[in-house]
Order: C-alpha cells, then sequence, then structure tokens
C-alpha cells in the first residue's frame, strides 16, 4: 500500500489551546521542524465570524460550521465534541483564573486526594508566560489570596455600573471581589482589537478581542515556523528500541483515507486533550506494550478530573440593567482557603449580572395572559429589583474509577474504537458532597440577606467541568502515568501535555493552568533541539 511520509523534529498530536502553547515557546526559543497533527477542520476564519454571528442571531444557526467529526460520539459526559483547528478553545468564554497554591497541596493540607510534583511557585513564571501568549486581563486580587510575582499583562476589563452594585453588595459579607481575569483584550493586544463589550463571546467573537488558538497558528503558519496538516486523525504510535522510544506515528486522512500518513520525528508531543490522549495511547497497544503506551502503571485513562458547581440567583434591591456585559464577572478566591485541618470545603464563588426573571413577558405567574400595558407595568414592577448570578465551583477529588477505557461495541470508520468516559468523587468526595454543597447554599443565603435580598433558585450541575486527568504527573512511575514535564515514565522521546497530566480539578477554571503545564513542558523540549 502507498503510504505518505512526514518528518520532523518534533510531531504534536492536536491543535488545540496547550499544542498552540507549546509550538509557540518551541518557536520562540529553537529552530525546530515542528509538525502539527489535527483530526479536525480549519476553523472559522475570523472575517467571517461576524457573518456567522448575525446568522446565529437571526437564524440560531452554530457559527463555527465543520467543527466536529462525524460518528465520533461517544458514551459518557462528554465536555464537547468540538474538534477542529484550535479545539475546544474555539468555543470557550476566556476565563483564566490561576489555580491557587492549595490546589497543588490538598494531601499536605488537608490529607485528602494527591499532592502534585509541582507547586504554585513553580508554575508562576509559566501561569506568566501564557497570560502572555493570550493577552490576559486582569485585577490583582488581595496578594494573600491571588498571588502572583508579576502583574497582569492587560489591564483588567472594566467592571460594569451592574458589576460595581454587586461588588458592594458582597462587600455587605465581608468578602472582598475583583474583576474575573479573562483572555480578552482590554486594550488592542498583538494586533486584535479591544474588546467592545458586544457581549457573544459565547458562541462566537466577531472582532477577535477573545483569545481563541488559531490566533496562534496563523501567527506561525505566516512565519513558516509550523506546517499544520488538519483533516488527519492519529491512530496509533509505534515502539521502537525494544519499547524505549516511539518511532513514528500512523495516521489516516480524511481526504486520502486509503494513503495512510506516517510521521517521523525525534519527539512525539500528545497535545490531544483530555479525551483523545489517553485514547490515543491505549488504542497504540502492542507488542511490549499489550495495555497501551506508556501504561505500565496501568494508569492511562484513570483518575480524570474536574469540578462540580453550585449555582444559584438571587433577588436583590438593586437597579441593576442587565445586558451590559452579562459573560463578565467578579470572582473571589476567599473560599479556596480553609484552614489547615478544618474541614475539605473549598470553592471559587462568582458573581454576574442577570436578566433573569428581568425581561418582558406575555403571561404573569398565575399562566395568565396580558395584553397592553399590562405588559409594560408587569416589566416596570419586576426590574424595580435586580438580579444577581452567583455560582462556586466545589474540588472534587478524582478517584481511579473516573476512567476513560475503550468502548469496543463503537468503532469510527477505520474501524478503532471509540473512548468511553465515566466518573466517580474518591471516597472522600462522597464524604464531604452534601456538606459542601449545604455550605455554599448557605453562603448563598446569608449572602442575600445581608442585601436584604432572596434566594431565588439554586441547582447542582452534576456534570465536572473542565475535565481533565487521564495521564496523570508524579515522581513515581508506579502511581503515575507521566513525570512533572510530562515525559512519559515508559518512553522517553513520548510526551503528554496539558489537560490530561493534572493530578487533580482545582475549584476554578483550569485551562490557563494546562496552558501553564504545557509551557513547562516545553521548556524541557528545549533541551533537547537546536536553540534559536
Ligand atoms: C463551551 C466551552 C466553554 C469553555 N470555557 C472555558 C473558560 O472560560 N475557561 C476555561 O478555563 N476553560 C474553558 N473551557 C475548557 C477549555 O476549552 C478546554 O479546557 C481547553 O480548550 C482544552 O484544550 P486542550 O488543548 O487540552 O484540548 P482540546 O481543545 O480538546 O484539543 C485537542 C485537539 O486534538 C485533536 N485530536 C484529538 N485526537 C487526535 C488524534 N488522534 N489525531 C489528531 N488530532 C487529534 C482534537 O480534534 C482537538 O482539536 C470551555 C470549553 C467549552 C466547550
Ligand atoms: S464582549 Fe464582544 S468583543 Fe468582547 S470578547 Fe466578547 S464577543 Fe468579543
Amino acid at each position: 500500500m502507498r503510504r505518505r511520509v512526514v518528518e520532523s523534529d518534533v510531531c504534536i498530536i492536536g491543535s488545540g489551546i496547550s499544542a498552540a502553547m507549546i509550538a509557540d515557546r518551541l518557536a520562540r526559543t529553537t529552530t525546530a521542524r515542528v509538525v502539527v497533527v489535527e483530526a479536525g477542520d480549519n476553523t472559522v476564519p475570523l472575517g467571517q465570524r461576524a457573518a456567522a454571528r448575525d446568522r446565529f442571531i437571526r437564524y440560531g444557526e452554530n457559527p463555527w460550521g465543520r467543527d466536529h467529526l462525524e460518528g465520533y460520539e461517544i458514551e459518557g459526559p462528554l465536555q464537547s465534541r468540538s474538534m477542529q483547528v484550535g479545539g475546544l478553545a474555539m468555543h470557550w468564554g476566556a476565563v483564566t483564573p490561576r489555580f491557587s497554591p492549595e490546589d497543588f497541596k490538598q494531601k499536605t493540607l488537608y490529607d485528602v486526594g494527591t499532592d502534585w510534583p509541582i507547586d504554585y511557585d513553580e508554575l508562576d513564571p509559566f501561569y506568566q508566560e501564557a497570560e502572555e501568549v493570550m493577552g490576559v486581563a486582569g485585577e490583582q486580587g488581595p496578594p494573600e489570596l491571588d498571588p502572583r510575582k508579576k502583574p497582569f499583562p492587560l489591564p483588567p476589563i472594566p467592571l460594569t455600573y451592574n458589576l460595581e452594585l454587586l461588588k458592594d453588595w458582597a462587600a455587605k459579607s465581608a468578602i472582598p471581589t475583583w474583576s474575573q481575569p479573562s483572555a480578552k483584550n482590554s486594550v488592542a493586544y498583538r494586533g486584535r482589537p479591544q474588546c467592545c463589550r458586544n457581549d457573544t463571546c459565547s458562541p462566537i467573537c466577531p472582532i477577535g478581542a477573545k483569545y481563541s488558538p488559531d490566533f496562534t497558528w496563523n501567527a506561525l503558519l505566516a512565519s513558516k515556523r509550523v506546517e499544520l496538516m488538519p483533516r488527519t486523525l492519529v491512530r496509533k504510535l509505534v515502539l521502537a528500541d525494544g519499547g524505549k522510544t516511539i518511532s513514528h506515528a500512523v495516521a489516516s486522512s480524511f481526504d486520502r483515507p486509503d494513503t495512510p500518513v506516517e510521521f517521523r520525528a525525534k519527539i512525539f508531543v500528545v497535545a490531544a486533550g483530555y479525551v483523545w490522549s489517553s485514547h490515543l495511547l491505549l488504542l497504540s497497544a502492542q507488542s511490549g506494550a499489550s495495555d497501551g503506551l506508556a501504561n505500565k502503571s496501568g494508569l492511562v485513562g484513570k483518575y480524570l478530573s474536574g469540578h462540580r458547581n453550585v449555582g444559584g440567583y438571587v433577588d436583590l434591591p438593586l437597579r441593576l440593567y442587565p445586558g451590559m456585559n452579562e459573560q463578565h464577572s467578579l470572582v473571589t478566591k476567599q473560599f479556596m482557603r480553609p484552614r489547615p485541618g478544618a474541614r475539605f470545603i473549598r470553592h471559587d464563588l462568582r458573581i454576574w449580572e442577570s436578566s433573569v426573571g428581568k425581561t418582558a413577558r406575555l403571561v404573569d405567574d398565575s399562566g395568565a395572559l396580558m395584553l397592553g400595558d399590562a405588559i409594560l407595568d408587569d416589566w416596570r414592577k419586576r426590574t424595580q429589583t435586580g438580579t444577581a448570578r452567583v455560582r462556586a465551583y466545589y474540588e472534587v477529588i478524582p478517584d481511579r474509577s473516573s476512567e476513560l477505557t475503550l468502548d469496543t461495541g463503537k468503532k469510527n470508520q477505520w474501524g478503532d474504537p471509540l473512548p468511553k468516559l465515566s466518573f466517580q468523587d474518591a471516597p472522600e468526595s462522597v464524604a464531604e458532597r452534601g456538606a459542601t454543597e449545604e455550605s455554599i447554599r448557605t453562603l448563598f443565603n446569608e449572602m442575600a440577606r445581608a442585601g436584604k435580598g432572596t434566594v431565588l433558585r439554586t441547582s447542582v450541575d452534576n456534570f465536572q467541568d473542565h475535565p481533565a486527568g487521564g495521564c496523570r504527573m508524579g515522581t513515581d512511575g508506579s502511581a503515575s502515568v507521566v513525570d512533572s514535564w510530562g515525559r512519559t515514565h515508559d518512553h522517553e522521546n513520548l510526551f503528554v501535555v496539558g489537560a490530561p497530566t493534572a493530578v487533580s480539578g482545582g475549584c476554578a477554571n483550569a485551562t490557563l493552568t494546562f496552558c501553564a503545564l504545557a509551557l513547562r513542558s516545553a521548556r524541557e523540549l528545549e533541551r533537547d533541539l537546536p536553540k534559536r
């Protein structure tokens, strides 16, 4: 059979945000030939996004076009089916908090879960670097809660009038809040314009003020620092040297399915996200690695992580004007820091303006139809007060049985089994779940009372957000899949980077942490590559 061979120094599998960080750093610091392989299609170019947004608003069309692969529906709680150049972060909200120092030391501080092999201080410069690549706008919180060595690259996104009022409301409960860090341009940055608050960050920013990985890819492609091959699915990594190294990756192109592509490289970097990274390692089972690559520990696909949330709406005697910037929020890290020895309840807290209960309606609370002035009277009455949306992500300790396995009942067009996911809390999280959710609800009630308001409703999302894990990092090869740099314990030229390497899910949006981890991996990769 004919095959195509592509050679490089570094072959990166996947083109999501973690891959973009690695490629960007390697382009700055080395002259290595970097090839990026992406299963999905090219994404909608920036120039077409304003029109795509219009069609979304008018007709509810998906503004992202072909952003997923047909036939890749999998079992279990999947965060998104998105597979395209740029990965999931083409759709993200660009909310970019750092983890807190406690996230890396839960065993030492609270005697639950597992400590990470690195701490916050080690990651600080890589957080900073990721913030600079993306352009994170942020406000420094109180340093004891929100430590950082250098200022944010961009000034904070200004608080709207509504958020100023809600900040005063939180202060009544002695909760300090600040502007949520976000990868949105508070001022023009790296050729992209300032955010003009048109409030459609989800599903699409029409002007490119919100960072997405395609901007990094476009710059790298324009300067010919990487080659990117979309619509090409890596299906297997093949061992050499008696199992010590990877010699090549075997891929199939969706455009030329009959001509396999063979990627030969000195270093292979699996940057395929929390689902597809473990999946590829398991799919690559072969002689000498019968349970999959990098899997001597038996932990590939295990310890999937994330965090759950309790959310709510609070009616407050405040004249809020929803629609000013409903996607932006206040944040506090006050509740991420229980005292050592105290009960293990850790969560963030965010506050948004909300239009819940404040839009015009045609039927009243009893279901009766309203006509003419009755509609306006009802609307005026209900907007005498304002609604705050509150939400707390709380930490869930991952269990070994939170896992990704191969689903032999479901296969792709080449006959490879698809993955199957299941999430399970570790026993210490099962024991604390009720108390944690009750504690958050109590907090919402106390905050409502302090503002002379009432909680309208609360809810718990059962899925775990910002999923990660599956190839957790550690120093002990029998208890982890990769070292702290992402190098697999079993194969010296195989790295897994970003989300899959996380030890636990923390209690804040996690992608900035995945990016910082990926940049730290890139620093290790540089050692074996020609310097720029
Ligand atoms: C709607 C939405 C909103 C979000 N908002 C936020 C937010 O505000 N803040 C935050 O912190 N996080 C947010 N997230 C999460 C965030 O988007 C992800 O954590 C992040 O994008 C993961 O990046 P990644 O590089 O690890 O993987 P991915 O983005 O999953 O990238 C992996 C890429 O690899 C490709 N791939 C997989 N397997 C193969 C293979 N075998 N061969 C070739 N290519 C392959 C995939 O097609 C994909 O493009 C959000 C997610 C969604 C869906
Ligand atoms: S508010 Fe508008 S301009 Fe700003 S990031 Fe969101 S969509 Fe883009």
